[in-house]
């Protein structure tokens, strides 16, 4: 018999902490998890999910607009937010039922309240103590809102998915994956859209060819691009928020959006009891088995710096959980050549290196970059244009990177994802049959080198 209530116990019933517990439940460990808000965490209630769920309404936008090109006639297309909103949060409801199902059904024990570490191993939650060989924190990021002047004013995406009013003049501040998104999803719904960024173009760390080409893409389709400038102040006034700008301008608008990052999520949760500290971005330190300077104590998914992404939190648990219980050889997360997708308008879809960082890490490379009108916006006289581009590794002519801008990349970046990580080779792009008429055959037909 066990001296501990649990073999683990898991703070954060997010991603990464579900698929643990679930995971670790049904090879016959005794497993807890802790939750105080959201039972499927951040990306189910107010992350990927519903952002998808508000990408694909605003995409409608478009689709009726390209819809007469093809012979339709449609009457006056008008958006009502609150069906949405409210389809959206008994829809969110619905995974919530099912994921604490999950969690049931394979043994989990759910215990609902803010948990707070008091030893190496027990956390306290509402008053009652429980006590488990082994912890796992997976309580995720927190949306950071900068400071200044009328920061209050600012709502975060924690918020934004519940907003009682449309807001028909809407501002996103950042330059990330949550402002395109958001600066897309609102502009397609019909609002004046407006994103402020500090830096010259958004989505840094991306590759430059697909940035120039988002930032492009994105303001013909109506966004506001504010560059260059920051926030310096916002002030209540009757008739909305006035956002005063570091380079003078001041815009009125009704909702201000803070996308400026997320730190880890760690208030109150007691680190200080068992010793172990953040560093300033709320990251928490763990070895590749996932262990925290405390050996009974472990941390995964966003908390611990990398990628702040929903499949990387999930493959991390499967790893750790391996690795803890199965008592096979140890695996080792792997996190080269992660696709990942970013629901803009149009959408980005990338794996791999992006052109300067291959630069960087090989001595010769290749590209090969194509932009062209996809055939579905001949008809309509949609203007958008799409984007592909790979990045050859000179010397061993394998695929190192892919990008694609244009509508469903995710989709069609997830199956490349498969070849690079397999370190296929550009002769074996070329050696596949191209799926006629696709914007995708592109990525198989690209024989002209466009730099090198
Ligand atoms: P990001 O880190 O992607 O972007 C943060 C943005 O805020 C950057 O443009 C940054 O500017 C700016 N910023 C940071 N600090 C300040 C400041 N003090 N003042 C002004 N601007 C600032 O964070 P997000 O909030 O957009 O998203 C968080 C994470 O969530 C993402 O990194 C991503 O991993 C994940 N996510 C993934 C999605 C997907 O997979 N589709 C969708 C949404 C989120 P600078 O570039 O100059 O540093």
């Amino acid at each position: 018999m066990s001296k501990f209530d649990f073999d683990l116990l898991v703070i954060g019933a997010g991603s990464g902490g579900v698929r643990a517990a679930r995971t670790a439940a049904t090879q016959g460990i005794k497993v807890g998890i802790i939750e105080d808000r959201y039972w499927g965490g951040t990306c189910v209630n107010v992350g990927c999910v519903p952002k998808k769920l508000y990408s694909y309404a605003a995409h409608f936008a478009e689709d009726f607009a390209d819809a007469a090109g093809y012979g339709w006639t449609v009457a006056k297309p008008e958006f009502h937010w609150p069906t949405l909103r409210d389809n959206r949060a008994a829809e969110i409801l619905r995974l919530n039922g099912i994921y604490n199902r999950l969690l049931e059904g394979s043994g989990v024990q759910r215990i609902e309240g803010r948990g707070k570490i008091l030893t190496p191993t027990s956390v306290e939650v509402g008053g009652k103590t429980y006590t488990a060989e082994r912890l796992l924190i997976a309580t995720g990021s927190w949306p950071f809102i900068p400071e200044f002047p009328g920061a209050e004013h600012c709502i975060t995406s924690n918020e934004i998915f519940d907003l009682p009013d449309f807001p028909k003049r809407f501002l996103v501040y950042g330059g990330g994956y949550i402002a395109v998104e958001f600066a897309s999803i609102f502009n397609g719904l019909g609002a004046e859209t407006h994103l402020v960024y500090r830096g010259e173009k958004p989505l840094r760390g991306f590759d430059e060819e697909v940035r120039d080409f988002v930032q492009n893409e994105i303001s013909n389709h109506g966004v506001k691009l504010e560059l260059g400038c920051q926030i310096t102040a916002i002030e209540k006034q009757a008739t909305g928020l006035l956002v005063k700008l570091s380079d003078g301008r001041s815009i009125e608008v009704d909702t201000v959006l803070s996308a400026t990052g997320r730190r880890g999520n760690v208030e109150n949760l007691g680190l200080e009891n068992v010793g172990l500290e953040v560093n300033e971005s709320g990251e928490l330190a763990v070895d590749s088995n996932f262990c925290t300077q405390v050996p009974s104590i472990y941390a995964l998914g966003d908390l611990i710096g990398g990628p702040q992404l929903t499949p990387v939190a999930l493959a991390e648990a499967m790893v750790l959980v391996h690795n803890l219980y199965s008592g096979k050889e140890p695996r080792k997360m792997d996190y080269k050549n992660i696709p990942t997708a970013v629901f803009c308008h149009p959408n980005i879809g990338t794996v791999g290196l992006g052109e300067e960082e291959a630069r960087k890490v090989y001595p010769a490379i290749r590209v090969y970059s194509t932009s062209f009108k996809p055939m579905r916006n001949t008809l309509s006289g949609n203007p958008g244009r799409t984007l592909m581009k790979l990045i050859v590794e000179d010397a061993t002519d394998k695929v190192v990177g892919c990008h694609v801008v244009g509508a469903d990349a995710g989709e069609l970046v997830q199956g490349i994802g498969i070849a690079v990580k397999a370190g296929l080779t550009k002769a074996d792009f070329d050696a596949t049959i191209g799926i006629h008429p696709t914007s995708a055959e592109e990525l198989v037909t690209m024989r002209t080198l466009t730099r090198n």
